[in-house]
């Protein structure tokens, strides 16, 4: 490892990348364990009517417990999409908030990665996790960047889907400057308005293009969940609009299915269930 420069004289071997390669190949390596090992777990947030702030559902969000901290899952899940890891998590996660559904008492919605949509055994994989559950409990979220970069295979899925009677959340909406002719004829139940746009409705400049997106979502006709709502302002603000739902650190945090419903932690039936 003391190569310094290949036979031309370029540099070849750089010290800093070398040490960030290798730190990724030990995740990637311990994310090869990471749902054996039952270090992939699942928290619930809820999503809100705003007026009532009545539970409407819940997302589930994956958490990787490693070596005593508690990965977000913007640091790994990328890792799991590059490395194929991801229909293993994206099956665990599914298979845990279809599991904890009963008990948390509303549908609950699961992030699927695009590499899960589109692989064709994703829909009977889902169908099997479902089992008896009714499938109206589960809502799908797929990214609106995922969806336009391969139109039209998401969408056969995404109907096939719907058909079935699961519902689809379009997750990050508006961020993808997709076109109204394109959005208008998606199959898609609601739309999650990203949180980017939440954050700018306290700026003049930012509320008129979250007041854009939202009248965008309402001329589609689909509820619109705003994401990522942390305070009083922009929670009035976006009851002015016509927001539908709401989910954000103001009204719940991610939370475990025991906290969910504001039990105390107990004993899980699974444990007897699981051996
Ligand atoms: P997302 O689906 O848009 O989920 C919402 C994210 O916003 C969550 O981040 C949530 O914790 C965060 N959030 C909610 N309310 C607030 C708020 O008021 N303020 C701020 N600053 N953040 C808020 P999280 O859990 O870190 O997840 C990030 C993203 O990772 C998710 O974005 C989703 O795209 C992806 N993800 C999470 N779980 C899974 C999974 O099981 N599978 C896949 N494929 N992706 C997942
Ligand atoms: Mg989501
Ligand atoms: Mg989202
Ligand atoms: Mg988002």
């Amino acid at each position: 490892v003391e190569r310094a420069a290949d036979n031309d004289g370029v540099a070849v071997f750089d010290e800093q990348l070398a040490r960030q390669l290798r730190a990724r190949a030990a995740l990637t390596c311990d994310l090869l364990h990471a749902v054996e090992r039952d270090e992939i777990e699942v928290r619930y947030q809820q999503v809100v009517v705003p007026r009532t702030r009545t539970r409407v559902s819940a997302e589930a969000l994956a958490r990787w417990r490693h070596r005593d901290t508690v990965m977000p899952p913007s640091l790994w899940i990328p890792i799991a999409e590059r490395s194929g890891i991801i229909h293993d998590v994206g099956r665990h996660v599914l298979g845990v908030a279809l599991r904890d559904q009963p008990r948390l008492q509303v549908p609950v919605a699961v992030n699927v990665s695009p590499l899960e949509l589109t692989d064709p055994r994703f829909v009977p994989d889902v169908l099997a996790a479902l089992g008896d559950l009714p499938p109206r409990r589960l809502t799908l979220e797929i990214t609106e960047s995922a969806v336009m970069a391969d139109l039209d295979r998401c969408v056969a899925v995404l109907e096939e889907l719907r058909a079935r009677g699961i519902r689809i959340a379009l997750d990050d909406f508006g961020s993808s400057y997709s076109s109204l002719g394109v959005l208008v004829d998606l199959p898609v139940d609601v739309l999650k308005l990203d949180r980017s746009f939440v954050s700018r409705i306290d700026q003049a400049r930012g509320a008129a293009v979250v007041e854009a997106t939202v009248a965008l979502g309402r001329a589609l006709g689909k509820p619109i969940v705003a994401e990522g709502v942390e305070t009083e302002a922009q929670l009035a603000r976006l009851v002015a609009l016509g927001v539908d739902r709401v989910q954000g650190f103001l009204v719940g945090r991610p939370t475990t299915a025991d906290r969910f419903n504001g039990e105390r932690a107990c004993p899980r039936p699974r444990a007897a269930d699981t051996g």
